[in-house]
């Protein structure tokens, strides 16, 4: 039982009634019996006790003649459920309802509360111990006739067996008032016990499946409020892993893609020059730079990869320089403007003669610039344009980059900076692998600034990049 949860959660329920309620049956039982009902029987007695001494205070024949008492006695055992006595005025005892007192007639019996009742007070004595055989209440009231003389006592008393009834009553009334809450305790501690238990069960075999692999819906969010936090945070574990084995997929998918298209390009020029193209000098040439420019892009893939690398391993670190913005800006520009002009694009530049100085990576800092740059000449057709320009604002530095290319709809603006997401327009230029606005984005962010976009489908793009001047 205490190997499951189940079984805890059910004896920790009912353990503590277990223990609980038979000690308070046993203080129930005795504060009823001792105040209640010895109490209520007392009473009882004293009202009988007093009608008869009354009724006895004008019979001399029944003081002066322990034959007349004995006879009235038996005339009224019979109608009560008590044992009676009758004492004369010196104590003697005159007659009994009880058999085993006939031999204790005329002698002076030791009765607790006689002397009490003889000096004309009434005496009531109680005793709890039912384990004997002896009275359980005693009554003893004087008999006082009209000239206030007592005549004698009369005594009426409740013996154990004669209660016993009244006892046995009251204890199975406890008894099963008892047990009847026990079973209540015990059903509804098993009713919480399966409540606790089922958001358990069901996270379990959520992370099991997970762990098999299976597909799993997101765990219902109900129940107290630590087991709506499990699930939930079940459920955002699940949702975090999907999005991570998406990403697993995508990268592999893009690495194959990517590594495979370079490579074949730098394949089928080494059989070509193999299979005797290196004999025409500008065929050799035309092959060579195009081997080139792949060799160049399978770097700009691995720097791209190293940047993911840094995301992931949270290894981004700044060696920062005071760098004068101009000549950096200058440094930068060179072999996009030659990728433009390749590509047949329009190139504009309008920077202003003196820029400040900042303390940045310029390295860093020129690798996002640079990813900007690519994409804008990327996804420019040839015949469009992409312009640069640069400024200051209050205590930051702006670089815009615009371009004619194709643009970038509102809902895709949102996405594009996220690790591994390419948009529908790669699917007409299918280069890249969606990872370097997000690398640009970070590498900025390090630095303290920002990247933001603003584009019209059908009419270009425009990125600009902050950068503060004062380092935070
Ligand atoms: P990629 O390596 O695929 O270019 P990026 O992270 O640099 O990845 O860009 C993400 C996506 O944003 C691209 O796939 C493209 O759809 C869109 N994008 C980025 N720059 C431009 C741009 N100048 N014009 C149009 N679309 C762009």
């Amino acid at each position: 039982m205490f190997r499951t949860l189940r079984g805890w959660f059910v004896a920790s329920h009912i353990l503590p009634l277990l223990l609980l309620v038979p000690l308070m049956g046993i203080v129930l039982v005795y504060v009823l019996e001792t105040q209640v009902l010895l109490e209520e029987l007392s009473n009882e007695l004293m009202g009988q006790a007093v009608l008869i001494a009354e009724l006895l205070s004008d019979r001399p024949e029944v003081w002066l003649d322990p034959a007349g008492a004995q006879g009235y006695v038996a005339r009224l055992d019979p109608r009560l459920d008590v044992q009676v006595m009758l004492l004369s005025a010196n104590g003697y005892l005159l007659a009994s309802s009880d058999p085993a007192d006939a031999e204790h007639v005329g002698q002076q019996p030791n009765l607790p509360g006689l002397a009490d009742a003889l000096s004309g007070q009434v005496a009531v004595h109680k005793t709890s111990s039912r384990s004997q055989p002896g009275e359980i209440v005693d009554v003893l009231v004087p008999v006082v006739r009209s000239d206030r003389r007592i005549v004698g006592v009369v005594r009426l008393s409740y013996r154990a067996v004669s209660v016993q009834g009244r006892f046995l009553r009251l204890r199975s009334l406890i008894g099963g008032v008892l047990i009847g809450g026990l079973a209540l305790g015990a059903v509804m501690g098993l009713f919480l016990a399966l409540r606790m238990e089922r958001p358990l069960r069901r996270v379990t075999e959520a992370v099991h499946r997970l762990i098999t692999g299976e597909q799993i819906e997101p765990l219902p969010e109900t129940g107290p409020k630590e087991t709506q936090a499990l699930a939930q945070e079940v459920n955002a574990l699940v949702e975090r892993l999907r999005s991570l084995e998406q990403a697993r997929r995508k990268l592999l998918a893009n690495l194959v893609h990517e590594l495979g298209r370079p490579l074949g390009a730098l394949q089928s020029a080494i059989q070509a020059l193999v299979g005797g193209a290196d004999q025409d000098a500008s065929l050799r040439r035309d092959l060579l730079i195009g081997m080139e420019g792949e060799i160049g892009r399978l770097r700009r893939l691995l720097a791209d990869l190293a940047g993911l690398h840094d995301q992931v391993v949270g290894t981004l670190e700044l060696a920062r320089e005071t760098i004068d913005l101009g000549e950096w800006m200058t440094d930068t520009l060179g072999p996009w403007r030659q990728a433009a002009h390749d590509k047949g694009l329009e190139w504009q530049v309008t920077v202003p003669a003196t820029l400040p100085t900042a303390e940045i990576d310029p390295d860093r800092l020129g690798q996002a610039l640079g990813n900007l740059f690519s994409n804008a000449v990327k996804y420019t057709p040839a015949g469009g344009a992409v312009s640069v320009e640069a400024g200051v604002e209050a205590d930051a530095a702006w670089v815009k980059v615009r371009d004619t290319g194709p643009g970038i709809s509102p809902e895709e603006q949102e996405r594009i900076f996220t690790p591994l997401y390419r948009g529908r327009s790669d699917r007409r230029f299918p280069q890249g692998m969606g990872l370097g606005l997000s690398i640009a984005r970070d590498l900025v962010a390090a630095h303290g600034g920002r990247i933001e976009v603003d584009s019209t489908p059908g009419h270009g793009s425009e990125f600009t990049l902050w950068i503060p001047l004062e380092r935070a």
